[in-house]
């Protein structure tokens, strides 16, 4: 039998069938998943195949085969092993929720998310909330942003979770999709989620920071139906997905922008800082790149920490 993994506690595995029927299942010995250090071998959104075995009438499974992932999240477990906890897999999508303010969401934290994200080839949809509470001048600030954005190729809407314009928007893109949605905790994942299908209490905790300097938590991902179709992955208590290990080097390739034009740079090590004759400072120059966007390369590639702010606004 072939099915879905819902949820993990480590050693025990709510497993659904096509059909809808959830088997409790282990693990058959132990096994490794080839090319992946992980303190967890099976996650949230994994497919297998199990056998049902019945012990004193109880029927449960025993997985013994994980198919391929299309991509997936890690926590890194920084003091340990150097070991990763593999958060989720097979994302279709993740919605990084971002407000201009009430919190702010500053392009630096958008654009290191973006930078994880393009780096585990999970596709981020930028959901501009609160847009019923926004000033004209702030409007503006959405309207910007959504277009430096979306001429690099991010899909962009504005949204309101409190009076409901472009929910609909939304929920058709998760219709028979994996869903996750990111963002600094008070931009609103919570509330929307809850105009998307209310009754689905998800609990939401912020994936918001990329580098989870972290700790050792032992919450699990949670997968959830969605009554349209679909289905959505809730992460409480996890802090972050962690930056995969990133050569200086390979940075402009999660920058779309960058990528594109680094075939045009003379140098084919061009890290587009200081070298003559570099395409990405030309295009700076002319405006076709975004300041902010070059910037961000800049300090993630410098390595410069990031100032979150989130003092101020965290609940
Ligand atoms: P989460 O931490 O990301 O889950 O954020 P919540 O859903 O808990 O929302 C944080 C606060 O923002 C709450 O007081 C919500 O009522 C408010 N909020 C959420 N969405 C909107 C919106 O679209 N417009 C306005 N004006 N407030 C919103
Ligand atoms: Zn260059």
């Amino acid at each position: 039998m072939t099915g879905l993994v819902y949820k993990s506690t480590g050693s025990w595995y709510t497993v659904k069938t096509q059909l809808g029927e959830t088997y409790d299942c282990r693990i058959k010995g132990k096994f490794r998943i080839k090319g992946i250090k992980s303190t967890n071998p099976i996650a949230v959104g994994d497919y297998v195949d199990f056998e049902l075995e019945t012990n004193n009438n109880n029927v449960s499974g025993v997985i013994h085969k994980i198919h391929d992932r299309k991509n997936y999240i890690v926590r890194k477990s920084v003091n340990l092993s150097k070991q990763t906890h593999i958060i989720a897999s097979n994302i279709d999508q993740v919605f990084l929720m971002i407000t201009i303010n009430n919190p702010p969401t500053l392009t630096s934290f958008i654009d290191r998310f973006l930078v994880t994200a393009e780096a585990y080839s999970v596709k981020t949809v930028l959901l501009f909330n609160k847009i019923d509470a926004y000033d004209d001048e702030t409007l503006d600030e959405v309207r910007y942003l959504a277009h430096v954005y979306r001429k690099i190729g991010y899909e962009c809407i504005g949204v309101s979770a409190k009076s409901g314009k472009n929910v609909d928007k939304v929920k058709a893109l998760m219709k028979d999709k994996v869903s996750m949605f990111s963002g600094h905790s008070g931009v609103g994942k919570s509330t929307l989620v809850n105009a998307i299908e209310p009754g689905l209490n998800i609990k939401t905790k912020e994936i918001s920071t990329l580098h989870s300097q972290g700790q050792h938590t032992t919450t699990f991902a949670e997968m959830f139906d969605l009554n349209f179709g679909g289905q959505i992955i809730d992460t409480p208590g996890i802090k972050g997905f962690g930056v995969v290990d990133m050569e200086k080097e390979e940075v402009g390739d999660y920058f779309p922008e960058i990528f594109a034009l680094k075939q045009d740079c003379k140098f084919n090590n061009c890290l587009h800082i200081k070298e003559p004759k570099c395409a990405v400072k030309e295009a700076l120059d002319n405006d076709e790149i975004a300041f902010s966007r070059y910037r961000s390369y800049i300090q993630i590639i410098e390595g410069e920490e990031e100032h979150y702010r989130t003092d101020n606004w965290e609940k």
